[in-house]
C-alpha cells in the first residue's frame, strides 16, 4: 500500500491517495477541490482512482468530488446522514467565502461495517458520528483514515449542524480506541498519529477505552 498526501485548499484539508502497489488501483480519501493536482499525483504514480471515499460531507472534504468524478470516472461515496451538507455545498461555500464548486454526484452511500475493495486493499467503514451525523473512518491494513473525528492530540469540532460532543466521545472511545494501539492514524487536518499515542495523550478524553 502506498499513501500519498495532498494538502488542498484554504482550510488545508488532507487528501490521501491510497494505492494498491500491485494493481495500481487507488482510492482517494476526501477531495478538497484541486482536481488538477490530484489527477497529476495519480498519473505520476501510474494509479487509477476507482473510488472517492468521503470521511464526511463538509465542503472542505467534498468540494472536489464532482470534478474528480468527471475526470477519473471514480465512484463517489459518502454516508447518507451527511447528504444535507452535500446537497447544500454551494450555499455553504458561499457562506464561508470559498471558491465555487459543483454539487457532488453521489454514486452510493457508505454503511457501518461495509468493506470496499480497491485492487487487493480492503477499506472497512467505521461509522463515527459526532463531528457530523454521517462521519466515518476508513480502516485499511494497519492504517486508519479518521477524517475530522480524531486529530493528533485533538478532535473535530462539534458545533456545526448535526455535531454532538457526546456522540464524538462515544465514537472515539468505543470504536477507535478499541483498535490496536499500533494502528497509524491519518486525519483530515494536520499531522499523522497513532491509536496508542492518542489513547495516552489526547487531552479531550484522558481515559482509556473500557
Ligand atoms: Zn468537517
Amino acid at each position: 500500500m502506498i499513501i500519498k498526501t495532498l494538502v488542498i485548499g484554504p482550510i488545508e484539508v488532507n487528501n490521501y491517495l491510497v494505492i494498491d502497489e500491485n494493481t495500481k488501483d487507488a482510492a482517494l480519501i476526501d477531495a478538497g477541490g484541486d482536481w488538477e493536482k490530484t489527477v497529476k499525483l495519480a498519473k505520476d504514480n501510474n494509479a487509477s482512482i476507482k473510488y472517492i471515499l468521503n470521511t464526511h460531507g463538509h465542503f472542505d472534504h467534498t468540494a472536489g468530488d464532482y470534478d474528480l468524478r468527471e475526470k477519473t470516472g471514480a465512484k463517489v461515496l459518502v454516508h447518507q446522514n451527511d447528504m444535507y451538507f452535500v446537497e447544500n455545498i454551494k450555499a455553504h461555500l458561499e457562506l464561508y467565502n470559498m471558491p465555487k464548486f459543483e454539487t457532488p454526484k453521489i454514486d452510493a452511500y457508505l454503511e457501518d461495517g461495509q468493506i470496499i475493495k480497491v485492487g487487493n486493499l480492503e477499506f472497512k467503514v467505521i461509522h463515527t458520528p459526532g463531528h457530523s451525523e454521517g462521519a466515518v473512518c476508513f480502516l485499511v491494513d494497519d492504517v486508519l483514515f479518521s477524517g475530522d473525528t480524531l486529530f493528533a492530540d485533538s478532535v473535530g469540532r462539534t458545533d456545526l449542524p448535526g455535531g454532538s460532543y457526546e456522540k464524538l466521545k462515544d465514537s472515539v472511545i468505543n470504536k477507535l480506541f478499541t483498535l490496536d494501539e499500533s494502528i497509524k492514524v491519518y486525519p483530515g487536518h494536520g499531522s499523522s498519529t497513532s491509536i496508542g499515542h492518542e489513547k495516552k495523550n489526547n487531552p479531550f478524553f484522558g481515559i482509556k477505552a473500557q
